[in-house]
């Protein structure tokens, strides 16, 4: 168990950073933020900060020497960064959920063999391959690059009677998976949090809405029956389980219905807090960032309960966080601004949360 005073190490120093690190203060933890950009917006609210490469041994060594436990904002960490600093201090979550979940091929088969169900899949390396994967998938579907895809990157889609080859060039023949295109009801999301006792605890379903691939409203309670957000919240209980995780998770799936049956997919594994949880800032007894905090530290969870009827997260994306002041005055509302410099298109400059009371 981490004591008060203890210095957590961040990999990464976007707004997940950012908010792990003000919620640690509170419980009289430090944070030093590692990471290779200068203007990273996390450096602004830590007690130490370390701007190097990735790749540096030098820069890592010593990160590792200042801080007592590493976490990590992004699954992209490179997986001899992670391996490197592992030899030096405890990683959490562990290194090997980053091999799974920086693959979509290993993530989707990791998935299936707890029996959890997904859209239909299939690899691919060839444009041979596609055209068994279409046959296989079925169309439409969308081929996603197996690794480094977000926000909409790196995928295509392909209609009944598209182009196949076309969409395979587009994502410059990258190893890809093909899935089937799902007319999901709606998006949700299960963040949950697993602490080292192994004990989980699950936010409420969050209802997702994307804009143009980004993550644009997140609102609770979501709109399925109290049956299916018992499963949603079994499954990201099961995957975080099976991982023998640490910190929270965050698992994303689409909600479908045959008849007037409800039924989940899972899409996607983020390993760490995640934004469809921003909400739990103002909306819920405690963070996604806290609850997060709570577990890489060896410290018990707490049990979220929602505050209010409703509570809905709104992301300022590029130049709306210019319309930021707006929010300033409405009743229930907490404006949060993560303090990037430029606000460029598709960057996620901050967000809103409105509580409705009960
Ligand atoms: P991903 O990068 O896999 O999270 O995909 C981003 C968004 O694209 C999802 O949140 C969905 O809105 C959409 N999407 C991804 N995969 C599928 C699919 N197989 N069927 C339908 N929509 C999808």
């Amino acid at each position: 168990m981490l004591k008060p005073s203890a210095t957590i190490g961040i990999l990464g120093g976007g707004q997940l950073a950012r908010m792990l690190a003000l919620a640690a203060a509170p419980l009289g933890l430090r944070c030093h933020v590692y990471s290779p950009e200068k203007d990273s917006c996390a450096f602004d609210v830590v007690h130490a900060g370390t701007c190097a490469a990735y790749e540096d041994e030098g820069a890592l060594g010593r990160f590792a020497g200042a801080v007592d436990v590493i976490t990590y904002e992004f699954e992209n960490v490179p997986a001899k960064t992670a391996a490197f600093l592992a030899r030096r201090k405890p990683v959490f979550p562990n290194p090997q959920v980053l091999e799974t979940t920086q693959d979509r091929l290993a993530e989707k088969n990791f998935v299936s063999v707890l029996k959890i169900a997904t859209a239909p899949y299939a690899p691919v390396h060839s444009a041979t391959q596609l055209a068994e994967a279409v046959q296989t998938v079925g169309l439409p579907a969308v081929l996603k690059t197996r690794q480094l895809g977000y926000d909409g990157k790196g995928q295509a889609k392909i209609t009944k009677g598209g182009d196949a080859v076309a969409a395979w060039r587009s994502v410059h023949n990258a190893p890809c998976i093909l899935e089937g295109f799902i007319d999901f009801e709606r998006e949700v999301s299960v963040v949950s949090a697993r602490a080292q006792d192994g004990r989980v605890e699950c936010f409420d379903v969050t209802e997702n809405e994307h804009r143009d691939h980004i993550l644009k409203i997140s609102h609770v309670p979501a709109k399925v029956t109290p049956a299916l957000a018992r499963e949603a919240s079994r499954i990201a209980t099961r995957i975080a389980k099976a991982f023998d995780y640490v910190g929270v998770l965050a698992v994303e799936m689409f909600v479908v219905s045959n008849g007037r049956r409800q039924a989940v997919l899972v899409n996607e594994i983020a390993p760490r807090v995640h934004n469809s949880g921003h909400w739990t800032i103002d909306g819920a007894t405690v963070s996604q960032f806290e609850q997060h905090i709570r577990a890489i530290a060896g410290w018990p969870l707490a049990r979220p309960v929602r505050l209010g009827q409703r509570v809905e997260m709104v992301n300022l994306i590029g130049a709306e966080v210019n319309e930021a002041a707006r929010w300033l005055t409405v009743p229930g509302t907490a404006v949060h601004i993560y303090g990037k410099g430029e606000a460029r298109s598709r960057r996620k400059m901050g967000h809103v949360t409105r509580v409705w009371p009960r």
